[in-house]
């Protein structure tokens, strides 16, 4: 059986393609790794989230006054084939434009939209607070504290692994106002200005040597009243909210970087030579077949999702790309062997790229919802197995 999109799709990709041939920036999510996270977000990224916006290609789904050109869930669709095909990201921060610009615009007052475009365009950075060092999976268990003082509130408490906390110009935060009511009613969210006074920001260095988080800590922070975003106590529906013309194809992203990472593997088992290995070539046959069902089941998913339904097998897809990337990233430094783990470039041609790549991998099996809590949605929600005790 051939797959293919219909002439109206080609003629959309085609439009799209123009303009990624002629705007695209060199830099995709190729081995541009190593000074990518270090010095917080690079000016070449800036310019291009602000060009897709631009040109109506940030978010298609959205209309144009929001960075899009009202492009139906189909056209999204082809959008991210081609985008993740090129291995180019639309962004090098994602908390903005994918998790806060919707919640804005879903909950927030007319004076919060506003401040939607420029967080879709890049303009605005923000840091998402949620994890806490008692509260991950867990989220409702969080503690930070905000307690209403006349017209602010004042919060006092601790984040964790906040993502961009060192760039970022607002954060969108978690906090709880209410300890007497059972644990999800008594959270609420505030925007809260990141160069208020009380706020301490310390990076955190990781085992690749970049500062990718941070911890944040805040001492009777004060957040005016109106920068509740929905109604007080009512923040864990907010967590709920998302780029829902969107969801039907996030998947593609990940299964083309996994796709990406086994051309480059294929490419490194040649040049060691390593490609006349039995077991490495069952290794790379195994992966190609589960990249091949991974692309199938995600295809299967979005056929529901563009019908209104749910899409159950997308559940899978977070969980099985992120394993199967990190395990491909291992056999990536098993066949380098010693010479992978030099960064230096005049020393070794990938200049750690495979290491790089491994250490920070697990961040994918983590990030969004551990594999551990994936596998509990799959049993529970989709499976529909009873819950353990
Ligand atoms: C790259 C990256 C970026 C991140 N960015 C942000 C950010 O910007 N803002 C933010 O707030 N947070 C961020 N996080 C934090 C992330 O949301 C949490 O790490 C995640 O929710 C897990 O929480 P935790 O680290 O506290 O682990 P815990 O929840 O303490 O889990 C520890 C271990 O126990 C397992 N476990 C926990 N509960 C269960 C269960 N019920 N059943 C089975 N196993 C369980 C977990 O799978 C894990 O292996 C980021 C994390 C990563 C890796």
């Amino acid at each position: 059986m051939r797959l293919a999109w219909g002439p109206e799709e080609e003629a959309f990709r085609a439009e799209l393609d123009a303009f990624l041939d002629a705007h695209a920036p060199r830099q995709g999510l190729g081995l541009d790794f190593a000074a990518s996270e270090e010095e917080g977000i690079p000016q070449w990224a800036r310019e291009w989230q602000a060009t897709l916006f631009d040109h109506g290609w940030m978010v298609p789904g959205y209309p144009p006054e929001l960075g899009g050109r009202n492009a139906t869930p189909v056209q999204t669709l082809v959008y991210q084939e081609e985008m993740a095909a090129r291995g180019l990201p639309r962004s090098v921060h994602f908390p903005g434009w994918a998790i806060v610009a919707p919640s804005l615009l879903e909950f927030g007052t007319d004076e919060q939209k506003e401040l939607a475009p420029a967080a879709l365009r890049g303009d605005m950075v923000w840091c998402i607070g949620m994890s806490e060092p008692n509260a991950g999976s867990d989220l409702a268990s969080l503690k930070t504290r905000a307690v209403l003082d006349g017209d602010h509130f004042l919060v006092s408490g601790q984040k964790v692994w906040t993502s961009y906390a060192m760039s970022a110009q607002k954060c969108f935060c978690y906090v709880r106002t209410n300890p007497d009511v059972p644990k999800h009613k008594g959270i609420t969210v505030l925007i809260i200005d990141m160069d208020t006074p009380g706020i301490d920001i310390r990076p955190l260095r990781q085992i690749t040597g970049t500062t990718h988080f941070a911890e944040v800590f805040f001492d009777d922070v004060a957040v005016p009243r109106q920068n509740v975003i929905g109604a007080v106590d009512d923040g864990w529906r907010v967590t709920m909210g998302s780029l829902a013309h969107e969801r039907g194809g996030l998947w593609l992203q990940t299964v083309a970087g996994v796709d990406h990472v086994l051309t480059d593997l294929k490419a490194l088992a040649k040049r060691t030579g390593a490609d006349g290995n039995q077991a490495v070539r069952r290794r790379l046959a195994d992966a190609h077949a589960q990249v091949s069902a991974l692309k199938a089941l995600g295809y299967k998913g979005f056929s529901s999702f563009a019908q209104g339904s749910s899409a159950p097998e997308h559940s899978y897809l977070k969980m099985a790309t992120s394993e199967l990337q990190k395990s491909l990233f291992e056999l990536g430094m098993e066949l380098e062997g010693p010479a992978g783990i030099v960064i230096d470039p005049d020393h070794h041609q990938a200049a750690g790229r495979w290491a790089f790549s491994f250490f920070t991998s697990f961040a994918g099996t983590i990030a969004g919802g551990t594999s551990e809590i994936q596998r509990n949605i799959i049993a529970e929600r989709v499976l529909g197995l009873p819950r353990g005790k």
